[in-house]
């Protein structure tokens, strides 16, 4: 009921503030990206040529955010939106949809090889294989240039240096992965975020529920997540940034396995984080499951 009545609310400001925007030479663009991880990688591309404005924050749930009215505001100055798409964004239709914002509109995972999570449900968290974030970083410097075509250059030569970074963070990564014993590549998380991983890098993840904001925990799941540890099947268990902990900490004193440390799937930490950026957020996971896997 509250979420309805805040999205009538939302409304009347969106048509308040309404105003179309332009593209003008010499200002940098206005961007306005779902969650930081996709800001990030927009800074990459747009460097001091675009002002990026993040929906949901560093270290806050997209699964489960409540917009805000000055979100609508922020979506009425862009020039550009940017969103991962997949449903991850469940709150952004409608907020879209309040705002009337003229700015188009682009979705990041188009045209990566989706994957679906245990319930069926396509799994929005493309992001981490590195070999989707190229797709993403494409999409991203396409929809520069068509804004903003006189910059074009200059994003498609900083989209060319940092192709160049995730090259190598990709091959780091299946370096590290092949440290792993094959009889120590499960792990137990908190939810369904690294399937893509799973898929390009060999290493498997049983989570405690879903990939989706809906997603719930079963009984019958906890219960397999503490016999795979005890019995060693699984070899470690992971808490998630965002995620409260109190699931993962029982699963882990039922089972006797101490937790490894914090994984980042779904947002960056903050700027003086561990994860303060995706590369830094890729490069801290492996580290940690290099740490609690890779010796015999
Ligand atoms: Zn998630």
């Amino acid at each position: 009921m509250y979420f309805i009545k805040s999205f009538r609310y939302l409304f009347v400001i969106a048509s308040f503030y309404f105003l179309p925007t332009q593209v003008s030479l010499g200002k940098p663009l206005q961007v306005v990206a779902s969650f930081s991880i996709i800001s990030d990688l927009a800074k990459q591309v747009g460097k001091e040529h675009v002002e990026i404005t993040t929906l949901v924050n560093r270290e806050g749930d997209v699964h489960h955010y409540e917009p805000k009215p000055t979100d609508v505001i922020k979506l009425n100055k862009a020039d550009l939106i940017l969103m991962n798409g997949l449903q991850f964004e469940d709150f952004l239709p409608r907020l879209l949809a309040a705002s009337e914002t003229p700015a188009p509109v682009i979705t990041l995972s188009d045209g990566i090889k989706t994957l679906s999570d245990s319930n069926q449900q396509v799994d929005p968290h493309a992001w981490h294989s590195v070999s989707n974030v190229l797709l993403y970083v494409e999409n991203i410097v396409n929809a520069f240039c068509e804004v903003n075509p006189d910059n074009c250059p200059i994003y498609q030569a900083n989209a060319t240096s940092y192709h160049q970074q995730l090259i190598q963070l990709d091959k780091e990564i299946q370096q590290a992965v092949k440290a792993i014993p094959t009889h120590k590549r499960t792990v137990v998380i908190r939810h369904q975020a690294f399937q893509y991983f799973e898929d390009r890098y060999g290493l498997h993840f049983f989570a405690l529920e879903g990939s989706a904001a809906q997603a719930e925990t079963s009984a019958r799941r906890l219960a397999n997540a503490i016999k795979q540890l005890q019995q060693g099947s699984a070899s470690a268990i992971f808490a998630e940034s965002f995620h409260d902990s109190r699931l993962i900490t029982q699963v882990s004193k039922e089972s006797g396995v101490v937790v490894s440390g914090t994984l980042y799937s779904d947002t960056l930490s903050r700027e003086s984080g561990e994860a303060q950026s995706y590369i830094a957020l890729m490069k801290h996971n492996i580290r940690l499951l290099k740490q609690a896997l890779a010796h015999p």
